[in-house]
């Protein structure tokens, strides 16, 4: 590890400070021997005008001696103590610089003298017409360890991954932990350097992906490394380690455990990304997040059974924009809760107003699950939107059940208490594990349009849609099959099983007004909105009518 040479080193000082006291006392006494000889003459003038006031000569000269000698060493025990204040000041200050410059745990620097050390060694590597390189390090699964074994185990973690960085760091590099599971190196490079970036990049991705064995426990954690170089707009601290932090998000998106460069790309798309959630704190409390119903159908009876909600974005400039753009980003910035019960309120809501054989399904994120209070808020939304229960059925997908199985469980049997009844959507898509089914009291199973829709297409997408039919049913769940476009698709699968089905067949994801028209003239709108005869838009499928 190096650090820039702030820091006076302790042993040295005294070597200097001891040579300085010695020469001191040298001139002291040099000045004192030039004094005596130099004014000898003037000390005989004085010494006989003494003589005459009944003065002894050697007495008078001895007294001078005495005078001279206590002033030099009165001078000389001033100058010591004012020479130790100073090395104690110094030291004192020096030890404050190392704590406030040092990462307590691993003894690399801290972010703070991080960015001052980069920032000289960016001016350095200008003035020679060199770049710096610059990679920062995230330990992937840190926290587990922590959660599993422990915060000791977790020190001991981020300890040896700090060795790890400082030992695959080149000589002379700068190296700190930014903080948490973050590292970084910065070292100057040839402007147009690749290999030796990566070369680096690549023994971290490396050592820091084999196991660790913490005094007796065992770990296995991986790297994501991004790295950047400085040149072109590229010439400031910061400007560096935004794009080495863009490129380390990129390595982790692609799916860790590897290193990434940076590319311009990569800052647009997080730009973009920005925006939107920008635009999603604005949008929520607005009410722009709208809507929309997609029809589901009784394949068997060819009765409407009810609608999936799928939320639009009404965009002010943009005009709808698609969940798949904004939902990631509002899951990821913890505005999905948020989101999903204003859309959630506007749903029931309108829902509320249909026939009452007709079902509402809503989609429910991963991270909503790990909301203990998941279960009271859409027990509170019922009771004030006066939406019943019964008619409600959530769909998760399985990535839901990945990380707190425990807690999903809880909240899914408090909503179950209330009536409402739970799908698994996107089935085929993921893990597809039986453990998974039988983890949760499902009564239903989507299975994914990518399926479905290529049925007549493809022999595997065929025997998987087969599969999960004989699976669902041997579990006595019912099944959904999503992504049904056209007649084919449905007369194939009607020769399968009994489904319910949903698709562009029978109708795109609408707004509620939409809706309405819809449901009115074939009697699915109790109240007044049903007496008003409103165009029917989904013509092709005039036998919709009320699930039996
Ligand atoms: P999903 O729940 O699997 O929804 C089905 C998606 O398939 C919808 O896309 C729907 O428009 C589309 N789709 C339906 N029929 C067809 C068809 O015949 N052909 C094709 N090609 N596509 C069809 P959409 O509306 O873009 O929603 C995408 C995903 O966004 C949903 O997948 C769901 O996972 C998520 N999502 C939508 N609304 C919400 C919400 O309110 N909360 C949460 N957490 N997720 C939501
Ligand atoms: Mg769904
Ligand atoms: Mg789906």
């Amino acid at each position: 590890m190096s650090k820039p040479g702030l820091i006076p080193n302790g042993q040295s000082s005294r070597r200097t400070s001891a040579v300085r006291d010695l020469i001191v006392l040298l001139l002291a006494l040099a000045l004192l021997a030039l004094f005596l000889s130099f004014n000898a003459a003037r000390f005989e003038g004085f010494g006989s005008w003494l003589t005459q006031m009944g003065a002894d000569n050697s007495a008078i000269i001895v007294g001078l001696l005495l005078i001279n000698l206590a002033i030099t060493i009165y001078g000389w025990r001033r100058y010591r103590d004012t020479a130790r204040e100073l090395i104690e000041r110094t030291a004192a200050e020096s030890r404050a610089y190392e704590a406030a410059s040092t990462d307590p745990l691993t003894g690399l620097y801290n972010r703070r003298a991080f960015v001052q050390a980069v920032g000289e060694t960016l001016s350095f590597a200008q003035r020679q017409r060199r770049a710096v390189a610059m990679l920062i390090v995230d330990v992937d699964g840190f926290k587990h360890v922590n959660e599993v074994h422990g915060h000791v185990t977790g020190d001991n973690l981020l300890r040896c991954a700090a060795e790890t960085v400082a030992r695959v760091a080149p000589h002379g590099a700068v190296v700190a932990r930014l903080g948490g599971d973050e590292f970084a190196i910065a070292f100057t490079c040839e402007p147009d350097e690749v290999s030796e970036a990566g070369r680096i990049a690549d023994g971290l991705v490396d050592r820091l992906g084999s196991p660790f064995n913490l005094g007796g426990v065992h770990t296995h954690v991986s790297a994501s490394v991004g790295v950047a170089r400085s040149g072109g707009d590229c010439h400031t601290v910061g400007a560096l380690m935004r794009r080495a932090d863009i490129a380390m998000s990129a390595a982790k998106k692609a799916g860790r455990g590897r290193f990434v460069w940076f590319d311009a790309s990569m800052e647009r798309e997080l730009e973009a990304r920005n925006a939107i959630e920008e635009g999603l704190r604005i949008g929520i409390p607005k009410g722009e997040i709208v809507p929309y119903f997609e029809p589901q159908v009784d394949l068997v009876t060819q009765s409407l059974h009810g609608f999936e909600m799928l939320a639009r974005w009404d965009h002010p400039d943009r005009g709808m924009v698609s969940p798949e753009e904004f939902i990631p980003v509002a899951e990821e910035s913890g505005l999905i809760g948020d989101l999903s019960l204003a859309v959630l309120r506007r749903a029931f809501e309108e829902a509320r107003g249909w026939d009452a054989g007709l079902s509402l399904s809503v989609n429910i994120s991963p991270v909503q699950l790990k909301d203990p209070w998941l279960a009271q808020k859409i027990t509170k939304l019922l009771v004030e939107t006066g939406f019943p229960a019964e008619r409600l059925e959530i769909e998760i997908t399985e990535s839901s059940l990945f990380e707190n199985l425990g807690l999903a469980q809880a909240i899914v049997s408090s909503l179950r208490n209330q009536g409402i009844r739970l799908a698994l959507d996107d089935f085929g898509t993921g893990y597809s594990s039986l453990a998974h089914l039988r983890a949760l009291p499902f009564e239903r199973i989507k299975i994914d349009r990518s399926f479905v829709g290529s049925i007549n297409d493809s022999a595997d997408s065929a025997a998987i849609v087969t599969a999960i039919t004989r699976l669902a049913e041997s579990l006595k769940l019912a099944i959904t099959a999503e992504g049904i476009e056209d007649d084919r698709v449905e007369g194939r699968l009607r020769g399968i099983g009994r489904y319910t089905g949903q698709g562009y067949l029978f109708g795109r994801p609408m707004p509620a007004s939409d809706v309405r028209s819809m449901l009115a003239p074939r009697g699915l709108l109790p109240g007044p909105g049903a007496a008003v005869p409103l165009p029917v838009r989904n013509e092709a499928r005039q036998p919709l009518t009320r699930s039996a």
